[in-house]
């Protein structure tokens, strides 16, 4: 047996294919290793950053003064839904550019506006301007306001918990659930019925963009919190369909 392993490593070309192999596994292990200290350690990248009240803002620019604004904001609208977590701290990054950003999150979902670490409350938003207060994706031509980024994925930290408490595996839980809820939060509005009844009516049977699916979502999420007076829990425990819910509220007379 020996024998044989000695003749296949005397063996130039077999010599040769397992140093490529183990050059090539040095480096994927070390492209692994850099990853994961990025990822744990990102503060080495920020060199601006704030505190206040539970908030951690880092940012690679210097940090305008409306970001206490900003954080007002969320926080006012976490605790409208009563899914402030005082003892949390969220550590919110703020991405200028977007590669940089997508070499963070790497390998996450590419066309994302913000990814959340829930585990680490750390929060990283792309393209995130504090002055103008808005974030966005650029190949998608989706702008949103800064606050409510940060509200929607602080909402999502909350989600994982509800999930984790009611011991709902992630698997089974819809999309349209959970972002429709982070919506609901980050944006805080009262839900216009004769807006949402158009919107519905008017892109039936039709390609639906990203945002107009996302559209879709917060409507049925918004009409199960305050018309049918559902909390989250609730909503994900829930037999009903988006369809469904999109039909309850065309029926609203
Ligand atoms: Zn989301």
């Amino acid at each position: 047996m020996i024998s044989i392993i000695m003749f296949w490593i005397r063996n130039k070309k077999v010599y040769g294919v397992i140093k490529v192999i183990l050059k090539s596994f040095l480096v994927i292990l070390a492209l692994i290793v850099i990853k994961i200290i990025i990822t744990a350690y990102p503060n080495m990248f920020f060199w601006h950053s704030i505190t206040y009240k539970n908030f951690s803002v880092h940012s690679t620019q210097v940090i305008d003064n409306r970001i206490y604004k900003i954080l007002d904001k969320a926080t006012s609208n976490l605790t409208t839904f009563k899914i402030n977590d005082t003892n949390a701290v969220y550590r919110v990054y703020l991405c200028q550019s977007s590669s940089f950003y997508h070499t963070l999150i790497f390998p996450y979902v590419a066309k994302s506006i913000a990814f959340n670490f829930p585990h680490t409350n750390m929060i990283f938003i792309k393209n995130a301007d504090v002055l103008k207060d808005i974030a966005n994706i650029e190949d998608m031509d989706d702008t949103r306001k800064l606050s409510k980024v940060i509200t929607h994925e602080i909402t999502h930290t909350f989600e994982e918990k509800v999930f984790q408490n009611a011991k709902i595996p992630f698997s089974n839980v819809e999309t349209w659930k959970t972002e429709g809820y982070c919506d609901l939060v980050g944006y805080n509005d009262t839900l216009d019925i004769t807006n949402a009844k158009e919107f519905i009516k008017g892109h039936k049977n039709t390609i639906m963009t990203f945002k107009d699916i996302r559209r879709e979502y917060y409507f049925a999420v918004s009409y199960l919190v305050y018309f049918e007076k559902m909390s989250f829990e609730d909503i994900l425990k829930s037999n009903l369909t988006l369809t469904e819910v999109l039909d309850k509220i065309e029926n609203i007379r």
